[in-house]
């Protein structure tokens, strides 16, 4: 009796360890997320999410107060729009998306989702609010089904299964060793970079928030990859607010607004359409840089 007694509680440990862990993870990414330059009012009410609007209302910002990396962007994203985001790498688009989840603060000017300035509510309800899936996927040593539960802690088995159907990961998981139970990341299977972003997809499907950000990767896929990350892609953005940094043509045709992002500002906005007509730097990146995405040609063939 004490011999079979002994695995089962050494088995109910590593289950407690387990939700321990998922906390600890959790707590991780908050630490992470949580710059200590925000300081939270824990008199801040949830935000009220009507539509997903975004607003940045002539936004400043600096690592280094000194020096401002973002200078007086204004933009708009209407509910249900996607504004991609483009231009010469560190021109600031990624500190915009980070200053709209709220990892620092605004130096002057106000960021307000739905006409909230996000400095007035919760950032726990602001982030549960929204999505974000970059080119840097942090999967934490654990499973497969963890690394995807972390988009919500509560989901079930089989909503962890069909997010990652969804996101294009399910047929590689089953192909792991164990499966959905296969340990991945540092000291787990290696993934590759376009497992990696399914991941990180899946973890955004099952989050299900009303606003995406999205950091597309620069990094060359291999077409497999490439081909069903962007089908991952195009089924999440729908019906949300997506503002994308978008290095793919087939991101920036597909968006309702472009902005060119250059030295902190917004160069020049618009359709695809009107950006080419314009003549300035959009048309430029789009002959040298976007022009060659293998889907041109797939586009004009
Ligand atoms: P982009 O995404 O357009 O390439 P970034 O927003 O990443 O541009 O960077 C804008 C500027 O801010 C760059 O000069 C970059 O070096 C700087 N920067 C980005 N992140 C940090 C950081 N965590 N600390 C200090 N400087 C940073
Ligand atoms: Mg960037």
């Amino acid at each position: 009796l004490l011999l079979a007694y002994e695995p089962a509680k050494r088995l109910a440990r590593v289950q407690v360890g387990l939700a321990e862990s998922l906390v600890g993870v959790r707590a991780l990414f908050s630490i992470l997320d949580h710059p200590v330059s925000v300081t939270e009012n824990d008199e801040n009410p949830a935000l009220k999410l009507t539509r997903g609007r975004i607003d940045l209302d002539d936004v400043t910002f600096g690592y280094r107060t000194s020096e401002p990396v973002v200078h007086g962007i204004t933009l708009s994203v209407e509910h249900g729009k996607r504004l991609a985001l483009v231009g010469p790498s560190g021109g600031g688009k990624s500190t915009i998306l980070s200053l709209i989840q709220r990892f620092y603060d605004v130096q002057k000017g106000a960021i307000r989702v739905d006409g909230q300035d996000i400095r007035t509510v919760s950032i726990d309800t602001l982030r549960q609010h929204i999505a974000f899936v970059s080119q840097d996927v942090f999967l934490f040593s654990g499973t497969a089904r963890d690394n995807i539960r972390i988009g919500r802690l509560d989901a079930t088995d089989a909503e962890v299964e069909q997010a990652a159907r969804d996101a294009f990961a399910h047929d590689f998981i089953m192909n792991l060793p164990n499966g959905y139970d296969s340990t991945v990341g540092e000291n787990g299977v290696q993934l590759s970079g376009g497992q990696r972003q399914r991941i990180a997809i899946a973890r955004a499907i099952l989050k299900n928030a009303p606003i995406l950000l999205l950091d597309e990767a620069t990094s060359a896929l291999d077409s497999e990859s490439e081909r069903m990350i962007q089908a991952a892609l195009d089924k999440l953005v729908e019906g949300r607010t997506t503002i994308v940094i978008a290095h793919r043509l087939a991101t920036i045709l597909t968006a309702d607004e472009i902005a060119v992002i250059e030295h902190g500002k917004v160069l020049e906005s618009g359709t695809h359409a009107e950006l080419v007509r314009k003549q300035g730097l959009y048309e430029k990146l789009y002959r040298y840089q976007f022009a060659e995405d293998p889907a041109l040609e797939r586009q004009s063939a």
